[in-house]
Formats: C-alpha cells, sequence, structure tokens
C-alpha cells in the first residue's frame, strides 16, 4: 500500500470460537502492519444466555458487551469499509446461515460499491473451499488458516486484477506465533497450543476443517508465552480443539532428560527435573514456572484425555484457574456410544470427582447436545439427572443440526425440531436454576480476582474474574487495574458478583 494514501480500512467479523478470535487477531496484525485500518466485529453464535454466560467468561477483553454488540450491529449495515472479511464457523448449521445471510447483505452492498472487497476466512473455507466461488460470485478472496500470511499479497491481487483469488493449504500447522499480532486485551492473551482432532465423535465437523492433530513445540509454546509476559500479559489462555492430547514431542530429541537439556539451552526453564514437554500436563507444570504469568486458563478438553496427571497439575499450581470445562454431550450412555465419545457417564462422573476431591473449589462447565440422532424420552431424562448429578456452573446447551460431511449425516436426524426445542428449553431451564444456586453459593466469601479494566456503567467499579473466571464487580482506584486482589463477594445480580476490596 502506497504509504501516503488514506488507508484502506478492513472490517473484521469473526464467528465461533476462540481459536477464530486468535486467527482474527493474527490477520488484523499482518494487515495493520502493511498499513490498513482495522475495525472489528466478533459476534459469539452461541443462542443459549447459559452459555453465554460461559463464553464470555472466556473473553476476558469484553467484559461489557451487550450494548456494544447492539451498537456494532447497526454499524455493520452501514458497511464504510472498503474490505471485508468474515472469519467462519462451520461447528453448528447457526452459524453457516449466518455467513450467508451477511454474504447475501454484502451482495447489495457492492451493487451500489464495486470496489467493495469481500473475503472469507475460518472453518467454511476450509470445509467448501473454491466451491464458495460459484456460490458467491461476489466473493473476491478466500484465505485458509494456514495461509494467513498471504492475506496482503491477496487483496493486492484482487485489487490490482478484479479477480476470485484464494490460498488455502490443506497441510501444516495453522497457528501463527508473531509478534504484528493485534491482541485485543492487554493483560490476557490467547494462545494455541495445538490444533486439529484425531477423534471421531460422529456430530463434530471439527476433524474435516481443521484435520489431524498438529502441536506446536513445547519450546515455541514456552517462548511465546515468555515474550507475551514480557509485553505486560498476566493471563493466558491455551487453545487447542482438544488440549488434553497436546503432543509438543520433537522429533530431533530422544530421552526426556534430552530433551528438557535441549529447552533449557533455548530459554530460561526453571528446574530440570519440573516438567517432560511433552503432553499437556507437562506443558502446563512448565509454564507456570513463568514469573509474571499469573493465570493459566485453556480450552477445550475431551474427557478420555483428562487425566489423574493434568488434576495433579491442576492441585499443585494455584496459578491454573479454577475453571475446568469438560463437555459431556450427554448423560445417556446409548447417546455417548452412538457420538463415539469413548466414555460412559459413569466413567465421566468418576473423573470429576476425582477432579473435585482434589480440588474442592473448582467451578465445573460443559456443553450439551439436545435431539441427537436416536435420542429418546429416556436418553433425554438421563441427561436433566446428569446435569442434577454434577451440578456445573454453567453449560453450553445447543440443538443438534447435522452437519453434512460428519459421520453423523449418515445417521437419521430424527428428532423432530419441536422435540428439540423443548429439550432444549428443559436442559437450560435446568441448568439456569443450578447456575443460579452455584453461584449463590460464593455470596459471603473471600476470593481472588484480577481486576482488567473500568467499568463503564458504573463509575468508581473495575472489573475482573475471579480465579475460577466468575464476573466480579469490584470498588477500587483505577491503578488496581492489572492486578490481582483479595475481595469479599457482597451480593450476585445475575451472573455478576459486586465485591468489596480487602486490603
Ligand atoms: S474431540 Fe470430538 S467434539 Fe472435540 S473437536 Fe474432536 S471430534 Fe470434535
Amino acid at each position: 500500500m502506497n504509504k501516503q494514501d488514506k488507508p484502506l480500512k478492513v472490517t473484521i467479523k469473526t464467528f465461533g470460537c476462540q481459536m477464530n478470535v486468535y486467527d482474527t487477531e493474527v490477520a488484523s496484525g499482518i494487515l495493520k502492519h502493511q498499513g490498513y485500518e482495522i475495525a472489528h466485529e466478533h459476534e459469539d453464535e452461541e443462542s443459549s444466555v447459559i452459555a453465554n454466560e460461559v463464553k464470555q467468561s472466556q473473553i476476558a477483553s469484553s467484559l461489557e458487551t451487550p450494548r456494544n454488540d447492539r451498537q456494532k450491529k447497526k454499524d455493520w449495515r452501514r458497511i464504510d469499509s472498503d474490505i471485508v472479511l468474515m472469519n467462519t464457523c462451520s461447528v453448528r448449521e447457526h452459524a453457516e446461515e449466518r455467513v450467508q445471510s451477511r454474504m447475501g447483505m454484502l451482495k447489495k452492498a457492492k451493487e451500489t460499491n464495486p470496489d467493495l472487497i469481500i473475503g472469507l476466512m475460518g472453518c467454511m473455507v476450509e470445509e467448501h473451499r473454491e466451491k464458495l466461488f460459484k456460490k458467491y460470485p461476489h466473493l473476491d478472496l478466500m484465505v485458509g488458516t494456514r495461509n494467513l500470511k498471504e492475506l496482503p499479497d491477496l487483496i493486492k491481487t484482487v485489487r490490482e486484477r478484479r479477480t476470485q483469488v484464494s490460498s488455502i493449504k490443506q497441510d501444516g500447522i495453522s497457528i501463527e506465533y508473531t509478534d504484528q499480532i493485534q491482541r485485543t486485551g492487554k493483560y490476557h492473551a490467547w494462545l494455541p497450543i495445538m490444533t486439529g482432532c484425531n477423534k471421531v465423535c460422529t456430530f463434530c465437523i471439527v476433524p474435516i476443517t481443521r484435520g489431524s492433530e498438529v502441536s506446536m513445540k513445547a519450546r515455541d509454546v514456552y517462548r511465546e508465552a515468555s515474550r507475551l509476559v514480557e509485553e505486560g500479559v498476566q493471563w493466558i489462555t491455551l487453545l487447542g480443539q482438544n488440549v488434553n492430547s497436546y503432543n509438543g514431542a520433537e522429533v530431533t530429541v530422544g530421552s526426556k532428560q534430552e530433551a528438557v537439556s535441549s529447552l533449557q539451552n533455548e530459554v530460561a526453564v526453571p528446574t530440570a527435573d519440573s516438567f517432560l514437554p511433552t503432553g499437556f500436563p507437562a506443558l502446563l507444570d512448565m509454564l507456570c514456572e513463568i514469573k509474571g504469568l499469573e493465570r493459566i486458563s485453556f480450552t477445550t478438553s475431551h474427557p478420555h484425555d483428562a487425566t489423574e496427571e493434568l488434576f495433579q497439575v491442576i492441585k499443585k499450581n494455584s496459578k491454573i484457574s479454577r475453571r475446568f470445562h469438560l463437555p459431556l454431550q450427554s448423560g445417556s450412555n446409548n447417546m455417548l456410544k452412538r457420538m463415539k465419545r469413548l466414555h460412559t457417564f459413569d466413567e465421566y462422573k468418576e473423573k470429576l470427582a476425582r477432579l473435585k476431591s482434589l480440588v474442592p473449589d473448582i467451578s465445573l462447565t460443559t456443553d450439551i447436545i439436545a435431539g441427537f440422532s436416536g435420542e429418546t424420552d429416556q436418553d433425554h431424562e438421563e441427561t436433566m439427572k446428569a446435569l442434577e448429578a454434577i451440578r456445573y456452573d454453567g453449560a453450553y446447551i445447543y440443538k443438534y443440526s447435522l452437519r453434512p460431511g460428519t459421520p453423523a449425516a449418515k445417521l437419521p436426524d430424527d428428532v423432530p425440531q419441536e422435540i428439540k426445542e423443548k429439550r432444549n428449553a428443559e436442559l437450560l431451564t435446568l441448568q439456569r436454576k443450578i447456575t443460579v444456586e452455584c453461584n449463590q453459593s460464593w455470596v459471603g466469601k473471600t476470593t481472588h480476582v484480577f481486576l482488567e479494566s473500568q467499568s463503564s456503567r458504573h463509575p468508581g467499579f473495575l472489573i475482573g474474574r475471579s480465579d475460577n473466571e466468575k464476573r466480579v464487580t469490584v470498588k477500587a482506584p483505577p491503578d488496581k487495574i492489572g492486578s490481582f486482589v483479595q475481595v469479599h463477594l457482597d451480593s450476585l445480580h445475575h451472573e455478576t458478583f459486586t465485591a468489596s476490596l480487602l486490603l
């Protein structure tokens, strides 16, 4: 771009999971570095109130979003950008439908502004690839999750030649560690450590869109986490489709001792015998030793790979978030088998009981699918009973939607829509009640809170997250932003605690 020109404005709209949020941060940074002006619009595609609460609890930098989101939706319709990129999600039909509807709006926008450049990135690109050009003749460019660095060149080609261009690599790792990243949080950062998945849960499109598991090397994760801490980050959330199956083994390294000494030569790892830099528990343990890194969260886990070793690492490190998200999907063994989840409900429950016995103050959250193929009233009842038995602090509850290309696409989607809706509503009602009860049990207790920002609605109050990632507002001076404080939880309003600062 000619530096004398007015910068071209790029709006990036992000759908879906935190991995997409991270990819958007990388794409924004790369484009900003090339002189583009960036505007963001993030939208959770989730419909459940409880799920939104959980999802928001992971998004440390967007603590007061509802009013801003409404404002942003209004802005979107004006489309005052030169380039619009949508970072897409394929996990649920609803997410794809939203992109399709935006593509319709953008077609109209392009009729009045033929110079508008429209691009897609993310999972829909990985899944449908060049077929999308046929479906949307007004689509100019597509970039795969492993090709983000090529975005500026793709935009340049479209501007020069007005032709449809794409770059979608099929193998390798989609994670880019770059200091050009434009993070949305000052104190919090997302840090992907692996992508893809080797499981075959029958409802899930991820193994198709993100491919097989690939992990970043332990030394690279350690180095990137250290770099983030040097930039002022105190809280890192490790990301992966199944972080528990992270495997950062390095092929050039033979034994554990050799691996440890290799890492020590690269970076200042504090204790030689405190980690094995291959599996997830060992990686977590190692990252806990970074000075200045105060909290580490991670998402998402698979019950099959959530091990005693992981639980022991959580217990011994108070830096690790006291919120554990472990997708259940269904409380019925019939459904778990049909979903190929590799465990029974009792096995799952035993794991969480063990974790609770080691870390009693841990909060638990989960994912549930209502109305999967073949689900009977009895299966649904078993999921209701599972919510009662585990008493999660929150849950993402979804109505099942068949995803073409998944193993479950061969199974009948035979639960009528109205039954799915009824079961979804029953699960939500029950979970809401349990969430309120879990939260109420914290009122009157003291806890540790990381303060991140000022409240725009309540002058003099700061907003933060407790160790189990519950949302807390505290009357405190602005110079406390970016620090951990002890508070007394005085009261609860919806999912937000009001707290007093303890000196
Ligand atoms: S573990 Fe199952 S649900 Fe999770 S990403 Fe892999 S296939 Fe999908």
